[in-house]
């Protein structure tokens, strides 16, 4: 069994999905669990739609319609019989989501938002096979939520690995292409849980684990996992390859190109990952395995919008143990992720994403307690395998508000001068 994942822009509109199909055929007569996200930024849309159901930020219906309207227009161009069963179905699946959005919330956000947001998913992977069985790509739908299960901790569902492995195992003996949803798990009262943004490469991790899968591919518009993101950095280089360690590494620091949770299940049964091109399917992409040496020249990984908050005992007592349970205790309550943190006699520094949603309410709860300063606008930089030249390079023209150094990692958060 080898297991596929294609995200978003790879299935962003009609020609998208034709090219997954391109790619299957490359691969006839084998076993493959196809792990596909909501379709380009569907699951932003449907963020949207939760808060309008939420919040009544805007009119759900409007953004409703243009959920819609985007899906249609994706199957009328794969579809020429008007006929097919899939706008019925399509049409049936819509009508549920205008019905959970239709009376008031009755459970929490959290809970409403995995109703809600997993829809993208169902959506997309409903398309998907019935395109590919329309073109001779014979495949199986699979609802991932009787597979994957999770506590009931909306919007970072745990899995509940024993319960999963059970449910797989007629997965793993499954014959040709099954399509199924990434993202998205059930809870054991058949409620829906997500396992947190871009979770659809932990799907594709976890369903390879379970089924003894002999590897897992990411397919990418970057021919690879890159040592900078091109977003950011003019010149970047493609990594040959990559160890379990250092990927774990990059992606907790950032990296956007794996999922921080992916590489856990696959180091522990050693099943290699690649990451490779959609575009240019049979380029070699970047393989992560068992290999124990250091990357050959530095990563970036590079996050804006930063807010670097310092906490500190409004007595000026030390930060002794039981503040910093304390103030961890409260980042876990309010789901807040610290990105680097750093502590002195007297305070405690961290630097998280802006995010409006819980850092106002994080902030007001510590300062019961605790003096507490921001300083908002600022950039995180990380370097693995640095060194000083290469720090000097990142810094130019930056003022460093706070460095952390290990032995091959150094995180900077810093403001433009
Ligand atoms: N569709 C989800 C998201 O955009 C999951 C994923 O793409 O991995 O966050
Ligand atoms: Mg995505």
């Amino acid at each position: 069994m080898k297991v596929f994942k294609f995200g978003g822009a790879s299935v962003k509109d009609a020609n998208a999905v034709k090219n997954v199909g391109r790619i299957l055929n490359l691969f006839p007569n084998e076993d493959i669990i196809v792990v596909i996200s909501a379709m380009g930024k569907v699951t932003n849309a449907l963020e949207r739609l939760t808060d309008a159901f939420f919040y009544k930020k805007e009119n759900a219906a409007d953004v409703l319609n243009e959920i819609k309207k985007y899906h249609f227009d994706i199957v009328d161009q794969l579809f020429s019989n008007k006929q097919h069963s899939i706008y019925d179905e399509l049409n049936n699946t819509f009508v549920e989501l205008e019905w959970a959005i239709e009376d008031e919330p009755t459970h929490s956000y959290n809970h409403e938002y995995d109703q809600i947001v997993s829809m993208g998913e169902l959506i997309s992977t409903k398309i998907v096979s019935a395109y590919l069985n329309e073109v001779k790509i014979n495949n199986q739908w699979l609802d991932a939520r009787g597979i994957i299960q999770t506590d009931n901790t909306y919007r970072e569902g745990r899995v509940d690995w024993e319960l999963t492995q059970k449910l797989s195992e007629n997965l793993s003996k499954q014959k040709g292409i099954t399509i199924t949803q990434g993202f998205i798990g059930g809870t054991s009262e058949n409620f829906t849980t997500t396992l947190g943004r871009e979770g659809s490469d932990y799907t594709a991790a976890i369903l390879a684990f379970t089924t003894n899968s002999e590897s897992v591919t990411i397919w990418k518009d970057v021919p690879g996992v890159l040592n900078a993101d091109p977003k950011w950095f003019d010149e970047t280089k493609k990594l040959e390859q990559i160890s379990y360690q250092d990927a774990i590494e990059l992606a907790y620091y950032g990296a956007t190109v794996i999922h921080p949770k992916t590489i856990k299940p696959l180091q522990n049964k050693k099943i290699p990952l690649f990451v490779k091109s959609f575009i240019d399917p049979n380029e070699k992409g970047t393989v992560i395995n068992e290999i124990q040496s250091p990357l050959p020249i530095p990563c970036f990984i590079f996050k804006v919008n930063q807010v670097l908050i310092s906490i500190s005992p409004k007595d000026f007592s030390f930060i002794i143990e039981e503040n910093l349970s304390d103030i961890f205790n409260l980042f876990a309550e309010k789901q807040v992720k610290v990105n680097v943190m750093q502590n002195s006699a007297i305070s405690f520094s961290v630097s998280v994403d802006n995010d409006e949603r819980k850092l106002p309410d994080l902030i007001k709860t510590l300062q019961k307690q605790y003096r507490v300063l921001y300083n908002d606008n600022l950039e995180l930089i990380t370097i693995r395998y640095y060194d000083q030249a290469t720090i000097e390079r990142v810094t130019i023209d930056k003022k460093v508000l706070l460095e952390v150094k290990s032995r091959n990692t150094v995180q900077l958060v810093v403001k433009n001068a």
